[in-house]
């Protein structure tokens, strides 16, 4: 609908350059998530370059920078230049008032170059910790399913490497919060003891890292920055099985920080003892320590963290509503999140208000999703819509960069996302072989290590994969 008010008034310079970077956006998402996130923001004015731009809720800036920051300062680097600013204000008429976690959402929002964090603390040599602030304990809802790892996670908060739990090692299934505890961990060290150096990675990450310093001869120093740290986060260690050369260099890395009382934090997918394929002397020292396990919250969690979520995005569900979608959604908090976020999503554009009806539209949506996401037909889809390629170019031998990008990333993500083997990913790509899908899955590693705005682009892809979410 046009209003004719707007229709008629001459085109200011901000809606002028708001439009050029809606077009510059257009063509690199697809058309739900364009309607969806982009559409409804409505430039209010340009100074010098920054351009202030209105949003319906603070919803709507969580999400768009946790999912599009990449996007958004691209187009603002594009469009605006290197010196572009983007700033927030949302619309206060525009929906409900919403008391965020404090400090996130205090002034309007700035991006122009958030990129990487860095260590908050000036006395320290600064490097990346790569904890994401967001994961607190004051945002981790206790619940049976939690309730040791969680106690072991304040004792270590509170004095890393001096409790017996060194190694914490957590393990369980997705979505079940051992990310977020585990960098939580991290949050509290930093914030409770400002002179320790923490540093949280996953073991991809650490992998990539340390081909990287093979190649660059560098791989001494590579060990001393690690056995360096006062606390050593790694996040899905499942996946240095079959790397026995990294294993090696980890091992090394921590028995040096054991035996110097430094605070070891590891998640897996698994218990240590199931890890098959990891060298046995990772896997006993892996027990040294404590293992945890976090299991699928049960009901009241459930409906504990929906409330407490709903609570940070300012909105107020029915109890009715909560139960529904607390029956219906029972084995992952990731997606209790994301049927939430989903609700919000449809409930802010339509201008309803969430209702029973829209909630179990919502779960239906979801549910079905979860069937289909397992596919590598899905993630396919999902990639190449993305990146603007036709599906069927990345199942013939076609060579041309987007293709092969397109098709390893969708490779890579099949590999990640589902319980395939390489022989079937390869077949479902043309009938590739293993092999090709293990170069495939090496080089997006390669090229995530250097690239942060691919890994970001990577992450959402994951994200929009595994929640249904555009
Ligand atoms: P995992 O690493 O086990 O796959 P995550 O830590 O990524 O799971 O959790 C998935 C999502 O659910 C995250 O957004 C996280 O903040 C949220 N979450 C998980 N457990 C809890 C909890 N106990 N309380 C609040 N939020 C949680
Ligand atoms: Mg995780």
């Amino acid at each position: 609908m046009k209003d004719p008010i707007i229709a008629e008034r001459v085109e200011t310079e901000h809606s002028k350059i708001w439009k050029q970077c809606l077009e510059f956006i257009k063509s690199n998402v697809p058309a739900l998530t364009y309607n969806t996130w982009f559409l409804p923001i409505k430039p209010i004015e340009l100074e010098n370059s920054t351009l202030k731009i209105k949003v319906p809720n603070n919803f709507f800036i969580e999400w768009i920078d946790e999912h599009y920051n990449t996007l958004i300062n691209r187009t603002i680097n594009q469009i605006l230049g290197t010196e572009g600013q983007l700033v927030y204000i949302v619309d206060d008429d525009g929906g409900p008032v919403l008391d965020n976690e404090p400090g996130l959402f205090d002034e309007p929002q700035k991006v122009s170059k958030p990129e990487v964090k860095t260590q908050n603390n000036n006395d320290e040599p600064e490097f990346e910790s790569y904890l994401n602030p967001r994961y607190k304990f004051e945002n981790f809802i206790k619940g049976e399913g939690n309730q040791l790892a969680r106690a072991a996670a304040y004792a270590i908060a509170d004095n890393p490497g001096e409790t017996s739990f060194n190694p914490f090692f957590i393990y369980g299934g997705v979505g079940l919060g051992k990310t977020h505890l585990i960098q939580a961990i991290g949050n509290k060290i930093m914030e409770k003891h400002p002179g320790k150096k923490v540093i949280y990675l996953s073991s991809e990450h650490f992998t990539v890292q340390f081909v990287d310093a093979i190649q660059n001869n560098t791989a001494n120093e590579f060990s001393s920055f690690y056995k360096n740290m006062d606390a050593l986060i790694i996040d899905d260690i499942q996946f240095l099985v079959g790397k026995e050369k990294t294993q090696d260099y980890f091992f090394h890395i921590f028995n040096t920080l054991h035996q110097s009382g430094k605070q070891i934090i590891l998640s897996s997918d698994k218990p240590p003892k199931d890890l098959k394929g990891l060298n046995e002397r990772l896997i006993s020292r892996f027990q040294w320590g404590l293992a945890a396990d976090v299991q699928p919250p049960d009901f009241e969690t459930r409906i504990a963290i929906l409330k407490n979520k709903a609570k940070s995005f300012g909105i107020e569900l029915e109890n009715e509503i909560l139960e529904y979608i607390a029956v219906n959604i029972t084995s992952n908090i990731r997606e209790l999140e994301g049927c939430l976020i989903k609700l919000l999503a449809s409930s802010s554009l339509s201008s309803k208000e969430i209702d029973l009806s829209l909630a179990k539209k919502t779960v239906k949506e979801i549910s079905t999703t979860r069937q289909i996401n397992i596919s590598i037909e899905y993630i396919t889809k999902i990639v190449c819509e993305h990146f603007g390629v036709e599906e069927n170019k990345v199942r013939e031998k076609n060579r041309k960069q987007e293709v092969v990008n397109s098709r390893q990333i969708a490779m890579y993500l099949s590999k990640q996302l589902t319980r395939s083997s390489l022989k079937t990913i390869g077949l479902h790509f043309g009938g590739r072989d293993h092999s090709t899908v293990i170069h495939a899955f090496n080089s997006v590693e390669n090229m995530i290590s250097s690239d942060i705005k691919l890994k970001d682009t990577i992450d959402s892809l994951k994200n929009k994969i595994e929640l249904g979410v555009a």
